[in-house]
């Protein structure tokens, strides 16, 4: 395993004291872990810096032709006072899978692994610990090669940057309305959908916009190809309760394999609830809401966990969910893994990983 030099920030930032007014990424620690990679020396010199601009060609490859990736957990402060990442090692072979789709040269897992571990270690003091707070790591690969040149880079930097970040929920669970988008579209099959990219959300600047003017939360996708079958929403995949069934879309190429979807599919099936994973037609929506079948749906990620949907507009459908609140299901995931992420829940799946 690689060693990871330390230098230490002398002029330390005052921590925010208002725990309540952190909002998203908009804070950064004192510190970053950067790594560079050269063709035929790979990944060398690993190290955590004081936070500090970069500094790069404006021919930089990453600005050109967006050869990019990127990673999004949490560290949650325990009531006992301990520090705990929830399935990293998914994350990390996660990004392992976006790397080989975007012809990067992967950063060997022991090496991530360590990165992170060391990085939030130094950064402990950081992690926020009033309720629903948590400290979001951002761990991402930009491509450096000085050159217009369309072919992979041949050297990158790797760079993982930490957030305290606000409770999604200040005031508990509450409902998003999400915009049904039948005209642009995010990925398809082939593309980099299931990799997770810069590049997947430059194209879905435009139909957020869209979706928002409307007074939507959030855009879920359709297949790109026939515009039909549900995929996800912006940054969460997407479920639904219809007759007693939990049911979402199939992993299939364009959809992206979230962490949080993974275990929201293995605690349902524990619970001993019928699953499925399958294509799932927005006629087949459409039809169940007006049955009254459709009972529950929610979106899953890391930054929210669990987004209870209270109203999905198709078209000029507008179809209401749970009586526009939150579903039993919904309510039960969130506390479960919430509760398992910051300590309050017995771990019985091995989820999380302490940080020493
Ligand atoms: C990150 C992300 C998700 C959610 O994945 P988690 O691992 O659960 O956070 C879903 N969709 C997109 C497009 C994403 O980038």
């Amino acid at each position: 395993m690689q060693e990871i030099k330390i230098e230490r920030t002398k002029t330390p930032k005052a921590k925010p004291a208002d725990q309540t007014r952190l909002g998203f990424g908009k804070i950064f620690t004192d510190h970053m872990y950067i790594m560079e990679y050269t063709e035929g020396q790979g990944w060398h010199d690993p190290r955590i810096e004081p936070y500090h601009p970069i500094v790069l060609e404006p021919s930089a490859m990453v600005f050109h032709y967006a050869q990019e990736m990127f990673e999004g957990l949490k560290a949650y402060h325990t009531q006992d006072g301990r520090v705990l990442l929830f399935r990293p090692d998914k994350n990390i072979q996660r990004a392992e899978n976006t790397c080989r789709r975007l012809c990067i040269p992967p950063v060997p897992q022991e090496d991530f692994h360590n990165a992170l571990e060391t990085l939030i270690s130094v950064e402990k003091d950081w992690i926020p610990t009033q309720p629903g707070t948590s400290l979001y790591i951002r761990p991402f690969i930009i491509a450096t090669d000085a050159s217009l040149g369309v072919h992979p880079s041949h050297s990158y930097l790797f760079i993982i940057i930490l957030s305290p970040s606000g409770a999604y929920y200040p005031g508990g669970l509450d409902p998003v309305k999400i915009w049904i988008e039948d005209d642009y579209v995010r990925a398809v099959r082939g593309g980099i959908g299931e990799a997770k990219a810069g590049g997947n959300y430059a194209a879905s600047l435009k139909a957020q916009m869209k979706g928002e003017a409307e007074g939507y939360a959030q855009v879920l996708w359709l297949d790109g190809v026939e515009r039909k079958y549900i995929e996800e929403v912006g940054s969460m995949n997407i479920f639904f309760k219809i007759a007693g069934k939990v049911i979402t879309p199939k992993l299939n190429g364009s959809i992206l394999p979230g962490v949080t979807r993974a275990t929201c599919l293995e605690l349902c099936r524990a619970w001993g609830m019928e699953v499925e994973e399958r294509r799932i037609s927005v006629d087949e929506l459409v039809e169940a809401a007006k049955t009254g079948a459709l009972e529950e749906c929610w979106g899953s990620g890391t930054a929210a966990v669990i987004s209870p949907v209270g109203a999905l507009r198709y078209g000029d459908t507008v179809m209401d969910i749970a009586g526009g609140g939150i579903g039993p299901v919904s309510q039960k995931l969130y506390d479960t893994v919430t509760g398992i992420q910051t300590g309050r829940l017995e771990d019985s799946f091995g989820w999380t990983v302490e940080v020493k």
